[in-house]
C-alpha cells in the first residue's frame, strides 16, 4: 500500500521484498476479513470501533489511530477490488459480522486467497520497481536522518545500496524469536520469514519503539501451526474443557468467546494446568449454513485446515476439535514495534512505518497495514520533496558491506540457525506467557551473553547469510522484549507477571519505550496519546 500511495503521488519508488511479492508475509496465503467501519446501516462508527479496539488492548492503544483504521479501511478494500479482489456477495453485498472483541459489526468477511496476486498486479500496473530477495542489513543515515539503505540478495549474497530520502519499514512483526510448536522453525502460524527486522533497523538508528512486553500468544489447532481462530469464533464455536463445560461463562461472562483473544488463550492455559484440559472448539449447536460459510471462508485463506478436519475425520456438526495455546511472537497487527503518529512517521526523520512492525496502534492486523501503509506512502513522499540532496554517507556503506558480508569469509564459528536456536530456547524459558522476575533476569543475561557470539558468525551461502542476518535481528528484537518484560512491574492485557498479578494504572497505564543508543538498549516510559 505505501508502495502505491508514493507512486501515485509521484514518488520514485523501489519497493524491497525478502521473499517475493506474489506470496510473501503474514498475507501470503491470504486474508478473509478485514476490520472497519463499512458503509452498511447499523454497523456502528468510527469512535464505536476506536473503543472496541482500545478495550481489546486494555488502553495500550492510540484511540486516534484506531479511529482512522475504521474510518479509512473500506476505501483501502474498495481500492483493492478494482484489482479484482472479491469483497461482495453475489447480489453486490458486503457480508459483515462481528468478530474476536468486539460486539459490533466491523468485520468485513472477503475472499481473500489472492491478496497478495491483486497486490503485485497493482505494482506492476504503477510501474513500481520491486527487488525481489532482496534484504536491507542496515539503514544509511545522514546524521539523524535516513539516507538510503544497505541492502544483500538473499540468492547470490551480492551487496548494493540504495540512496532514499525516504524509507518505509513494513516487514512485519518477530516470530522465529520464540521456539515453535512443533520445534521445526519455519512450521509457524505466523510467517517465520517475517524476523523482526524492522525492529533491529529502528534500535540501530535510535527509533522509539513501544509494547513489546505485550507479547502474542496464538489459539491454535492441536499440533498444528495453522490458524483458524478468528473464523471459528466470528462463526460462533464455543470452546469447551474436557468436562464439556463452556470455559468462557467463568473468565468472560459479557463477552464469551468473543472476548479479547488473549482472554480465551489464557482461559485455555488455565484449564489445561488445573487439570481440565484439553480444552475443544465446539461448533455441534450451530446450523448447517453457518458450519458452510466456515468451510466457505477457509478455503480462502486456509485450506489445511479442511484438510486437517478431513484427515482426523472430523465432522463439525458431531466432533469437537482440540486447541491449545501455542506460538508467542510480538504483538502482531500494530501493537508490537515502531512508534508512529498518525502521518505513520517515527521520530528519526525520513522513517516511516507501516504494519505489524509498526507500535502503538492498537490491534487491528491487516487493517493497519493497508491504512497506515497508504498513509506512509504519502507522508514518506511528502518529505521527500520538501528535503534537498543528502550527501551519501559512502563510508557507512562501505563499513556495512564488510560487516554485512563478514559471516561468508569464516570457516568456523556458529551459524546463524545455532544462534537463532538459542535465543529460542532463552525467550521460551524465560519470557513465556507467565513470567516473573527472576525468569526474566535469566532472559535478559542469556541474551547479552549470546552477543559474544556475533563476531564469530560463519555462513556457508547466501541462504546461510540470510539466516545469521535474521538471527541476529533476532537477538536485538528478543532482548528488547525481555527487558520490556522485566521493567514492566504489573499485569496488563498479554503481559502477565506472577509476581505482579495485578494491573497497576497508578504506575503503568503508558507506553514503555525502547530504543537503541550507541548499541545499548535503553527504556524510558511515555504518556499515551490522549
Ligand atoms: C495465517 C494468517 C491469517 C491472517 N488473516 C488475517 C485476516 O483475515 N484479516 C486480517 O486483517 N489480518 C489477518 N492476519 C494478519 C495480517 O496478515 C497481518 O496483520 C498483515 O499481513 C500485516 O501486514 P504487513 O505488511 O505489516 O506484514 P506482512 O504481510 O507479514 O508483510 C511483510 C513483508 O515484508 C517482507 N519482509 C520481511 N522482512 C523483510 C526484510 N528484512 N526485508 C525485506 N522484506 C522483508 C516479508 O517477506 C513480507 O512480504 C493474518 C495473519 C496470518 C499469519
Amino acid at each position: 500500500m505505501a508502495a502505491l500511495r508514493a507512486r501515485e503521488k509521484g514518488a520514485n519508488v523501489i519497493l524491497v521484498e525478502k521473499a517475493a511479492v506474489q506470496r510473501s508475509g503474514s498475507a501470503a496465503s491470504g486474508l478473509d476479513h478485514a476490520r472497519g467501519v463499512y458503509p452498511v446501516e447499523g454497523t456502528g462508527n468510527p469512535d464505536d470501533f476506536a473503543e472496541a479496539f482500545m478495550r481489546q488492548s486494555e488502553g495500550m492503544s492510540n484511540r486516534k489511530l484506531l479511529r482512522i483504521i475504521g474510518e479509512e479501511m473500506p476505501e483501502r478494500m474498495f481500492y483493492l477490488e478494482k484489482y479484482g479482489l472479491k469483497i461482495r456477495d453475489e447480489q453486490g453485498r458486503l457480508y459483515l459480522q462481528s468478530g474476536v472483541g468486539t460486539t459490533q459489526s466491523f468485520i468485513l468477511s472477503f475472499e481473500g486467497e489472492d491478496l497478495k496476486k491483486r497486490f503485485d498486479q497493482a505494482l506492476k500496473e504503477n510501474g513500481i520497481t520491486v527487488l525481489n530477495r532482496t534484504m536491507p542489513t542496515r539503514l544509511l543515515m545522514d546524521g539523524r536522518r535516513v539516507a538510503g539503505a544497505a541492502v544483500v540478495n538473499t540468492r547470490t549474497a551480492e551487496f548494493s545500496t540504495i540512496g532514499a530520502k525516504a524509507v518505509v519499514l513494513a516487514t512485519g512483526g518477530a516470530i522465529r524469536i520464540y521456539p515453535s510448536m512443533t520445534g521445526l522453525p519455519y512450521n509457524t502460524v505466523q510467517c517465520p520469514y517475517n524476523t523482526g527486522d524492522a525492529y533491529a533497523m529502528g534500535h540501530q538508528v535510535g527509533a522509539e519503539m513501544v509494547s513489546f512486553e505485550f507479547t502474542q500468544v496464538m489459539l491454535t489447532l492441536k499440533n498444528y501451526s495453522v490458524p483458524g481462530y478468528a473464523g471459528a469464533i466470528s462463526t460462533g464455536a464455543r470452546v469447551v474443557n474436557a468436562l464439556g463445560e463452556r470455559i468462557m461463562e467463568k473468565y468472560h461472562p459479557s463477552m464469551l468467546e468473543k472476548a479479547p483473544r488473549h482472554f480465551v488463550c489464557f482461559a485455555v492455559d488455565q484449564e489445561i494446568m488445573e487439570g481440565r484440559g484439553p480444552c475443544y472448539f465446539d461448533f455441534r449447536h450451530l446450523p448447517e449454513d453457518k458450519l458452510e460459510h466456515y468451510r466457505h471462508g477457509l478455503k480462502n485463506e486456509r485450506a489445511m485446515i479442511l484438510r486437517y478436519f478431513d484427515e482426523k475425520g472430523l465432522d463439525l456438526s458431531k466432533d469437537l476439535v482440540e486447541i491449545e495455546p501455542a506460538e508467542i511472537s510480538t504483538q502482531n497487527g500494530g501493537v508490537s514495534g515502531l512508534l508512529i503518529d498518525e502521518g505513520a512517521a517515527t521520530n528519526v526523520p525520513g522513517l516511516y512505518a507501516a504494519g505489524d512492525c509498526a507500535g502503538g496502534g492498537g490491534y487491528c492486523a491487516g487493517s493497519n497495514a493497508m491504512v497506515f501503509g497508504w498513509r506512509a506512502g504519502a507522508s514518506a513522499t511528502e518529505y521527500a520533496a520538501g528535503t534537498g540532496v543528502i550527501p551519501w554517507p559512502g563510508d557507512a556503506a562501505r563499513a556495512e558491506s564488510l560487516r554485512a558480508l563478514r559471516p561468508l569469509g569464516r570457516t568456523h564459528g556458529p551459524t546463524g540457525r545455532e544462534l537463532e536456536q538459542k535465543v529460542q530456547k532463552t525467550m521460551g524459558d524465560y519470557v513465556g506467557a507467565r513470567r516473573n522476575d527472576a525468569s526474566l533476569r535469566t532472559a535478559v543475561r542469556g541474551l547479552e551473553n549470546l552477543k559474544n557470539y556475533l563476531e564469530d558468525l560463519r555462513a556457508e551461502s547466501a541462504q546461510d547469510l540470510l539466516v545469521t542476518t535474521e538471527a541476529q535481528n533476532g537477538l536485538v528484537t528478543g532482548e528488547m522484549v525481555a527487558k520490556a518484560a522485566l521493567t514492566r512491574t504489573e499485569s496488563r492485557w498479554t503481559h502477565r507477571r506472577v509476581d505482579y498479578p495485578e494491573q497497576d494504572d497508578a504506575n503503568w497505564k503508558k507506553f514503555l519505550v525502547v530504543t537503541g543508543k550507541e548499541g545499548r538498549t535503553v527504556l524510558y516510559t511515555r504518556e499515551l496519546p490522549e
